[in-house]
């Protein structure tokens, strides 16, 4: 997979990206990382590419022409037009189905803003799609890109060493991943959970899914909505949410022992 990244800081991205499982994955052909500095395409003396918003207001805005004629040397290069993803606050979440769904590509293109943005007028000539980190504001593309290029990367297959392990890891079903334990087996009292020791398989298997429905409950519970899960599954789920409902009403009621009918105050009638 071919990742072409459009930016004004391409030592920021190149360095991120040359390290560990990327690193050696790239040094093995499964992925290219190729960092286009987008001022070396700025017909303008002095490198110049930003000017002052038309209409006024705060701040800089990236010029169309550089970023349009790196694009343009850029599908020249490879031969086609790919699918060109633009770092915005303004776009859809990141996830990982849309993870999933960019890892199909064989070559994608991130182009990174900075200031107060890019000219519009090259965002629609160029922008396939829209995607923002989260709801805050950064200052550039660079990270939100550099942190999507690495979850797309986790999907080539053969980057990771194991590739089962990108297959059970937390959003896969959309459930959260269960709790992991190595060596030692006590660590300060605290016992690596029986089950795991058992060597028992299958019966492993049903403890994490079970732990990955809980755990998915308590901390993500709308990703339940969308769940993948199996009959059974179901079926504990409903004794969770049944058990955390009946929790829920217990502590309402120690909170408010008066508003209970066996506890209402007795009003004596002479
Ligand atoms: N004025 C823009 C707005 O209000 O939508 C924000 C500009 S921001 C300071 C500069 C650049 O950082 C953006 O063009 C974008 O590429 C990037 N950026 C900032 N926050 C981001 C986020 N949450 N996700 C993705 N990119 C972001």
């Amino acid at each position: 997979m071919n990742f072409h990244v459009l930016t004004l800081f391409p030592e920021m991205v190149s360095n991120g990206l040359n390290t560990s499982i990327l690193g050696r994955a790239t040094e093995k052909g499964l992925l290219s990382f190729d960092v286009i500095n987008i001022r070396d395409y700025t017909l303008e003396r002095h490198g110049k590419v930003d000017d002052y918003p038309y209409g006024g207001g705060a701040g800089m805005v990236m010029q169309a022409e550089p970023i349009y004629r790196a694009y343009e040397a850029l599908t020249e290069k490879i031969g086609h037009k790919p699918r060109v993803v633009y770092m915005t606050p303004q776009g859809k979440v990141f996830n990982q189905k849309i993870a999933e769904d960019l890892a199909k590509e064989d070559d994608l293109v991130f182009l990174c803003g900075h200031y107060e943005g890019i000219d519009e007028r090259v965002l629609e000539m160029i922008a396939t799609d829209y995607l923002s980190a989260g709801d805050y504001v950064l200052t550039g593309g660079e990270l939100p890109a550099m942190m999507m290029i690495d979850c797309i990367s986790r999907l080539v297959p053969g980057v990771l060493n194991n590739h089962v392990s990108a297959e059970f890891e937390s959003f896969h079903d959309n459930l959260l991943e269960y709790p992991q334990y190595t060596r030692p087996e006590t660590f300060m009292g605290k016992k690596v959970p029986e089950i795991l020791l058992s060597g028992h398989h299958a019966n492993v298997e049903k403890w994490r899914r079970e732990q990955s429905i809980i755990r998915t409950l308590e901390r993500r519970p709308e990703l339940l909505e969308e769940a993948n899960l199996s009959k059974k599954e179901k079926k504990f789920l409903n004794q969770l949410l049944a058990e955390k409902a009946e929790a829920e009403r217990l502590a309402k009621e120690a909170e408010e022992p008066s508003k209970s009918p066996e506890t209402e105050p007795v009003i004596a009638i002479d």
